[in-house]
């Protein structure tokens, strides 16, 4: 296997002669592996765009609409705007089921402007940059949709769906909630890395708030005893909460920071705001943590003389796995191989690595594709409400050097090289395949939603945003 990869690699003509049927006839599935090779150079190129786009959640209009584009020229009915979201977008082509989604993020991340080089070097400082590889994610999405299209004869339907501010902006929550994945079979899903490999792990729950307490102005020395400091209530409210640490699961994970207390000390201050974000693997567990955060500011502005309210800023849900799903792709990823760098690539590699703090995954690995696991994912995502509705998983592949952490410069400045359009190539190849194989094959889809049934038993998705606006200004200053 790692030898046809190689060959691929190379030159996709051979590649090709060694998927041919027994025949001597192509393998109609070398038409989806066709288009991918034939294209990657402009798939490439919207990338590096996107890359340079550099656009924060719900601002991605230029992104956004390069996307898009290359699917209307494709021959995709593109719905815009949908949702209540300016740059979320629905593309479809064909009829009738199954319904398969491919999911498309395209968001970056404040302040991580980085060139495309090994070094610690903002393109410009303080602007965004792609920390999180979406740039790749979207390109590779739309890329494996317009593979498929071409290769999709019989019944089915084929969806990209534009997913905005997924890096704490939860868009996919408001376009659950607007019907965006109504009628969908599955959703097939992936994530930059800097390895490859499907997951069949879970996330973290999230639930963030901001709680602003309000109390009485008055000069700190001449009249205190007019004053009621709302600082007062933010740090009586922390002590608290940091007390309770002790009695949550410890798999919980709670958060915060003063974002108000106040602008000098000599004023009681009469406004203060604390950011808290608790997170765990379930959402049920994570809600009674949560009741007990809340009473905790009631409990603060009782005691400090202070009044409180809070707004729930975002809140997702944990992964729901699906085994069906994920190890199709993972067969899917283990035929599409890895990534083997050129010797610049290679050398820019080297480079980069003197800056990581984690250097464990040799260079060499972004070439195999690591075994199926169920990881307990630390992080949180918008895709785990999709998993509550849709049959859903996701995979990893390596556009990042083994050892990049996600939201870091070192990501940013790989995903502007080959390295990371390589890897997106790859997650291209993995996702057309899985999608054929579920507009081939009904008995998976059918597998898919019986775990799916089974697994969610009789816990009822609801989101915690419900009634709630998509924050479109949640990146403005
Ligand atoms: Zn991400």
């Amino acid at each position: 296997m790692r030898e046809k990869w190689r060959t691929w690699a190379v030159g996709a003509l051979s590649f090709f002669a060694a998927v041919a049927a027994p025949g001597g006839e192509k393998d109609p599935r070398a038409r989806l592996l066709e288009v991918l090779d034939q294209r990657r150079e402009a798939f490439a190129q919207v990338a590096r765009e996107i890359w340079g786009f550099a656009e924060v959640g719900y601002q991605e209009e230029k992104s956004s609409a390069l996307l898009q584009s290359q699917l209307k020229a494709a021959g995709f009915d593109v719905r815009s705007g949908v949702a209540g979201i300016p740059t979320a977008f629905v593309a479809s082509w064909g009829e009738g089921r199954p319904v398969v989604a491919l999911l498309a993020e395209f968001d970056a991340l404040p302040g991580l402007s980085q060139a495309a080089v090994p070094e610690r070097k903002p393109v410009v400082e303080g602007a965004p940059g792609h920390g999180c590889g979406h740039h790749l994610l979207g390109t590779a999405s739309v890329a494996a949709a317009i593979a498929v299209k071409e290769w999709l004869a019989g019944p089915g339907t084929l969806r990209v769906l534009g997913t905005p501010a997924e890096e704490g902006g939860a868009g996919k929550v408001y376009m659950l909630r607007e019907g965006v994945f109504d009628g969908v079979d599955a959703a097939l899903a992936w994530h930059p890395a800097d390895h490859n490999g499907a997951n069949n792990g879970t996330t973290l729950a999230n639930i963030s708030a901001k709680f602003r307490f309000h109390g009485v102005a008055a000069h700190a020395a001449a009249a205190p005893d007019q004053g009621r400091s709302a600082l007062d209530g933010v740090e009586a409210m922390d002590v608290m909460v940091n007390m309770m640490r002790e009695h949550v699961p410890e798999s919980a994970r709670i958060h915060y920071v003063i974002t108000a207390g106040g602008k000098a000390p000599n004023v009681v201050p009469d406004f203060a705001e604390v950011y808290y974000v608790a997170r765990h693997a379930d959402m049920t567990i994570l809600d009674g943590i949560w009741d007990r955060i809340v009473s905790a500011a009631r409990g603060a502005a009782l005691g400090t003389g202070t009044t409180v309210d809070h707004e729930v800023v975002s809140a997702v849900y944990n992964m729901l796995p699906n085994e069906h799903l994920a190890a199709l792709e993972q067969k899917n990823l283990e035929q599409a191989g890895g990534v083997v760098y050129s010797p610049e690539e290679q050398a820019f590699a080297e480079r980069l690595r003197a800056s990581l703090a984690d250097t464990s995954a040799p260079l060499g690995s972004q070439e195999k594709v690591r075994p199926l696991e169920a990881a307990a994912g630390k992080a949180s995502t918008d895709l785990g409400d999709v998993s509550w509705r849709v049959p859903t998983a996701e995979l990893s592949a390596a556009t990042w050097v083994p050892g990049t952490p996600a939201h870091s410069w070192q990501a940013v400045a790989c995903g502007g090289t080959g390295i990371g359009t390589k890897g997106m190539m790859v997650a291209a190849r993995a996702l057309a395949s899985s999608a054929a194989d579920l507009f081939s094959d009904p008995s998976l889809v059918a597998a898919a939603r019986a775990e799916f049934e089974a697994r969610r038993g009789s816990h009822p998705y609801a989101s915690r945003l419900a009634g709630r606006k998509p924050p479109l200004d949640y990146r403005k200053d």
